[in-house]
């Protein structure tokens, strides 16, 4: 998506060797006009699915999701980071490994959201370790619902979790997949 990639050259900000910060438009101050065609871009991708649900994680995914939900007309479904207290037998839960803060948290959906036979499309800001997607994935199993797909917005390709996912079957739609980046020579794009 050339609109995504001539932003990210503009206005993303590269720290250190693997983490792109874009808080300007998409992770902090939020650009909802790029989002719309970020919907819609996600639209025409997965034209071809039916999308019940729209399943995402908090805290970064769920503007974008919310967005995006208006083309394919679904409730979105956010994954509590979990601090209340277990409340065992009402949720499907899953562990992810954070990127950015490098540590375990527990992810929570009620049971009542995520039901058996929905058509579930996954969506989150970036792909790195595939951790994040796979947990998504796993709540999606747990509930005997069906996974049609996980829409990405940016994936650093030069991590492994989007070669692992797609090897084990999972449809990723990327919307810009970053090559290389350096401090020095910026991001270049994988096509
Ligand atoms: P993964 O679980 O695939 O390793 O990482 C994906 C999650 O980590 C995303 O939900 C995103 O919030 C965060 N993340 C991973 N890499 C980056 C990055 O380079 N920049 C930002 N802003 N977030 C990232």
């Amino acid at each position: 998506m050339e609109l995504l990639k001539e932003r990210i050259r503009k206005d993303g900000k590269i720290k250190g060797t693997d983490v792109l910060k874009v808080d300007s438009f998409l992770n902090h101050q939020m650009d909802v006009a790029l989002f719309a065609e970020i919907g819609k871009e996600f639209k025409r991708r997965f034209a071809d699915c039916q999308v019940d649900k729209i399943l995402t994680i908090e805290a970064s995914g769920i503007g974008i999701a919310c967005v995006v939900a208006q083309y394919f007309q679904c409730p979105v479904i956010f994954a509590k980071k979990n601090q209340t207290k277990n409340i065992a037998g009402e949720v499907y839960t899953s562990q992810v490994e954070s990127f950015t803060h490098g540590r375990i948290y527990n992810i929570i959906v009620a049971k009542e959201f995520l039901r058996p036979g929905d058509k579930v499309l996954l969506i989150d800001d970036f792909l790195a370790n595939g951790a994040a997607l796979e947990g998504l994935a796993k709540l999606v199993r747990d509930a005997g619902a069906e996974l049609v797909g996980a829409g990405i917005v940016i994936e650093k390709a030069f991590q492994p979790g989007g070669d692992r996912l797609r090897a084990e079957g999972l449809r990723i739609e990327s919307l810009a997949r970053v090559k290389s980046m350096s401090e020095e020579t910026g991001v270049e794009f994988v096509d």
